[in-house]
């Protein structure tokens, strides 16, 4: 047993990535008795799990990182779009900081919490023998805490190195002049993809459906630079937070993309183009994501772009089809360098999943109905089981004794996507039903961060012991993200946004397309007192 046997906090934290850290902060500065596990012995969270070569963030610099000026003042990026070693400093800096590691434990993992209804309080067990108690639970465990590794036959009997992107070995794994397999192109794949093609005599890459991989537009910065932008960034960051567009960064035009002419739209689309990141994603006509006409144009601008790059044009047919396979934008694209250019080289092949679909992995390779395809390293860039999977994977269970999982066994159903009916005094954040994969990650830590962090204020100050989310606000808020959802393209995509990436997942948006509208929701539910929550 640790020391920390039975020890009463007013607030346990699961996960040191932006989310839970950025609580901690808050929470400590408001005299909040805190304990914050980690599962991994680092923090950042998803940067701590993916170090796999080329893992890096799409989201751009100055927007990926807290808007406490104590943290950006002596902190520096290299790059504009930082790879994982460079976030894990930035975890450490935040923690330095801002003095959090002593109220962090890492290497732990939280393995089960049950809810006491006598005395309203969480009870906690770890992997490490912790038994804590706390009066409020606050799942900060991401979405992409739980890998996907799809059931392949064979697998386990692979005999080189085979690794989910998001498990990567911490000591590292040289691809150089080995022959490397490459499941799944998503935007962890892409990454490997680019990285692998430099220095692996031979790189296969096992397609099921192609990815809208968008120019990232990479560049250093020198020290000047930094200095004369942090002038800007009270301001910036001040915008990042604010509607139109606040938790996305970006900004888009208050037009339809047929509402102007083909000239114009051409325009747009090469401005966004040129500007790199997700702006041909989010920053161009406000229509893109809800009508098809539109949609297929930005398909279009795409796929032109894309296939000028690519030698063979049956290559090109596979990477960006004439047909657009999913409507522009509902799988999430990712940031290129050369992705499409690497697949002219001798050394990377591309294998269609759909007309070849994958029989086994044979101990040496990969056997599909084309053929055998042998490979040295094999890596499984296959996502995640998001949005739930990290929440559904720890037994937790609430006030009648069921687990989450049970709770959500026909489907997800959350009150504003930060609470359960039938778990009192837990609330989770970036979690299923909020804007989350739609938000940019620390702009959500500090928003609805801000929200939690008022709401267990308001909880102690009025002497409340007990907030828990109704069933019915529970059904009405689901009902609201499906009808949000209908209004969109998203929908109509076998995307890991819809839940259809794992087998036997009901499918449902489990992402809240409209930021600035959740904003609204969250603090109209405040200031009527919490509607939807019982208190007491
Ligand atoms: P995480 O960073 O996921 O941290 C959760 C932590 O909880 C993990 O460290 C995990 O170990 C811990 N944990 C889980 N369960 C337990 C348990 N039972 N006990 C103890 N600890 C536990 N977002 C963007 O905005 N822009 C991007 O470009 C972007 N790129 C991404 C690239 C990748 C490869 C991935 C995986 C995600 C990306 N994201 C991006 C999303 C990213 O998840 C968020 O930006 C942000 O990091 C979420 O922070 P978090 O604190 O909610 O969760």
């Amino acid at each position: 047993m640790s020391s920390d046997h039975d020890e009463e906090f007013d607030v346990v934290i699961i996960g040191a990535g932006f989310n839970g850290l950025y609580q901690l902060h808050r929470l400590r500065q408001h005299g909040f008795r805190v304990r914050l596990f980690e599962a991994a012995p680092g923090l950042g969270g998803v940067w701590y799990w993916n170090c796999y070569p080329g893992a890096r963030v799409d989201s751009h610099v100055p927007n990926y990182e807290f808007s406490i000026e104590e943290v950006w003042r002596d902190w520096s990026w290299p790059e504009r779009f930082p790879g994982w070693a460079d976030l894990r400093r930035y975890f450490d800096h935040v923690a330095d900081t801002l003095d959090l590691r002593p109220d962090i434990q890492l290497s732990t993992r939280v393995t089960a919490a049950r809810f006491d209804e006598q005395d309203r309080r969480w009870a906690i067990e770890t992997d490490a023998d912790d038994r804590v108690r706390t009066r409020h639970l606050l799942l900060c465990t991401g979405f992409a805490s739980k890998p996907y590794v799809p059931d392949l036959p064979g697998l386990d009997g692979f005999e080189g190195p085979c690794h989910h992107t998001a498990r990567w070995p911490q000591e590292g794994l040289g691809l150089g002049g080995r022959r490397v397999g490459v499941i799944g192109t998503g935007a962890s794949g892409v990454q490997v993809v680019q990285e692998a093609a430099k220095v692996a005599s031979q790189i296969t890459v096992f397609q099921r459906s192609p990815v809208t991989a968008l120019p990232m537009r990479q560049r250093t910065f020198t020290t000047a630079e930094q200095i004369e932008a942090k002038l800007h960034y009270p301001e910036l960051f001040r915008e990042r937070n604010a509607p139109p567009g606040s938790l996305t960064e970006i900004r888009r035009l208050d037009v339809g993309a047929m509402e102007v002419s083909a000239r114009e739209r051409n325009r747009v689309y090469a401005d966004a183009w040129e500007k790199g990141g997700f702006h041909f994603w989010v920053g161009t006509f406000n229509d893109t994501l809800t009508d098809e006409a539109s949609n297929r144009a930005a398909y279009e601008f795409w796929r032109d772009r894309v296939r000028r790059r690519i030698d063979d044009p049956a290559v090109a047919e596979l990477l960006a089809p004439t047909e657009p396979p999913y409507p522009f934008g509902t799988k999430r694209p990712s940031l290129e360098q050369d992705y499409y250019d690497v697949f002219n080289q001798d050394n990377v092949l591309l294998v269609d999943l759909n007309t070849t679909p994958i029989d086994e992995i044979t101990p040496t390779g990969v056997r599909t109905t084309g053929g055998e395809h042998d490979v040295d390293i094999l890596v499984l860039a296959t996502g995640f089981d998001a949005n739930t999977g990290g929440l559904t994977q720890i037994d937790i269970r609430g006030s009648d004794g069921a687990t989450i999982a049970q709770r959500w066994a026909d489907g997800v159903e959350t009150h504003l996507g930060v609470a359960v009916s039938g778990f009192p005094n837990m609330l989770f954040l970036y979690g299923p039903q909020s804007p989350t994969a739609f938000c940019n990650g620390p702009t959500c830590a500090e928003l609805q961060g801000d929200w939690i962090v008022d709401c267990l204020i308001h909880l102690r100050d009025h002497g409340l012991t007990r907030i828990e989310s109704t069933p019915e606000a529970d059904r009405a808020w689901t009902e609201h993200v499906n009808e949000v959802g209908e209004a969109t393209l998203f929908p109509k995509a076998d995307s890991w946004y819809m839940s259809a990436n794992v087998p036997g997942k009901r499918r449902q948006l489990l992402n809240y397309p409209a930021s600035d509208a959740y904003l609204e929701r969250i603090h109209e539910a405040a200031a009527n007192g919490y509607e939807g929550f019982v208190l007491s």
